[in-house]
């Protein structure tokens, strides 16, 4: 399995438009987030996971082209505006593109995004719109992609439920400001956990480092990278300060493991 990380920055992205915050103004390139996403490649399939307003940057840069599936973790506008974009996708394989997310996201994106949901097609074989085919998972259990299995996990975030999933021995967990025992103890035994840590003073909707640090200390992940930093993370300070097997996700990254 290889997982790459296409941004892992807060809703803002970093820099931020018009801060000139230390961070913002850094050269580092480990300060630069795009809009969270993850690419997945296991078991044959290209898995995207949300499809945030970065994301055609992220295509480029990642030299996607073709993918198998969509996951959304939920409809925040920073994991799904970048929608259209899927419509080059759909030109490149011919056909619609399937996305899987619970039955109340899929609700939400057909709210915003009506016309992505069939009629894309312009008669000879290309596509003017995005279009992608629904695939509503309950929660309940997991569900496959192709020889792939996902194991949808909820998770609060605000007011909001978002959806964090386990493959394998992978998980990913974004936008998640609480996790409850259940959810812990169905990341036993995950080798590599990618979870949000937004920053280091508490939020409303978002984990706080020292709140993911102890979620790490119960899971015991061999290795845990964080994600959906805001401007107030320097990379190179939190990377010199976190404990062992826990590092700053980056743009970019790139994790193998196995199947
Ligand atoms: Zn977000
Ligand atoms: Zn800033
Ligand atoms: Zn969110």
């Amino acid at each position: 399995m290889r997982v790459t990380v296409l941004g892992c920055g807060t809703s803002a992205g970093v820099p931020q438009i018009g801060c000139d915050c230390a961070v913002c103004r850094s050269p580092d390139p480990r300060n630069k987030r795009l809009r969270c996403s993850i690419l997945v490649e296991t078991m044959g399939q290209r898995i995207l996971f949300d499809t945030g307003p970065d994301l055609r940057q992220q295509c480029l840069g990642a030299g996607i082209s073709r993918l198998d599936a969509l996951v959304f973790t939920h409809a925040h506008a920073d994991h799904l505006h970048g929608l259209d974009d899927i419509r080059a996708i759909n030109n490149v394989i011919g056909r619609p593109l399937p996305a899987h997310a619970h039955t109340d996201v899929l609700q939400r994106i057909q709210e915003r995004f009506p016309y992505a949901f069939g009629g894309g097609q312009d008669g000879r074989g290309g596509f003017w719109r995005p279009e992608i085919e629904p695939r509503p998972f309950t929660g309940d259990g997991p569900f496959t992609i192709g020889p792939a299995l996902l194991l949808p996990l909820a998770h609060g975030h605000g007011r909001s439920r978002v959806w964090g999933f386990r493959i394998g021995n992978f998980a990913y967990s974004t936008d998640a400001d609480r996790l409850d025992e259940a959810y812990l103890e169905a990341l036993a035994g995950v080798e590599v956990w990618l979870v949000d840590a937004l920053r280091d003073k508490p939020h409303p909707s978002h984990a706080h480092l020292d709140r993911t640090l102890g979620w790490i200390d119960r899971v015991r992940p061999r290795q845990a990278w964080l994600t959906h930093m805001n401007h107030e993370v320097d990379y190179a300070t939190w990377q010199a300060r976190l404990p062992a097997g826990v590092t700053p996700a980056h743009d970019g990254l790139v994790i193998e493991l196995e199947d």
